[in-house]
């Protein structure tokens, strides 16, 4: 699982949201930043912020540590 919140790119806002690939989290944000950001037009640099903003969670594969 991945998940991802608003406040992790600095921005006010309580939109958190999951799912299983960043993809995922991505097409979620980016209906979400359209919505409540006015923001349709996301650039590379939003995206590439959004993606590492993005936190793997649960168990898949995760590794801790090392
Ligand atoms: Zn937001």
């Amino acid at each position: 699982m991945v998940s991802f919140t608003c406040r992790d790119l600095g921005i006010d806002c309580s939109f958190e949201t999951n799912g299983t690939t960043d993809c995922e989290i991505m097409k979620k944000f980016i209906d979400h930043a359209i919505s409540a950001h006015n923001m349709p037009v996301l650039t590379a640099e939003v995206m590439l912020k959004v993606k590492k903003a993005i936190k793997k969670t649960g168990e898949e594969g995760v590794k801790t540590g090392a």
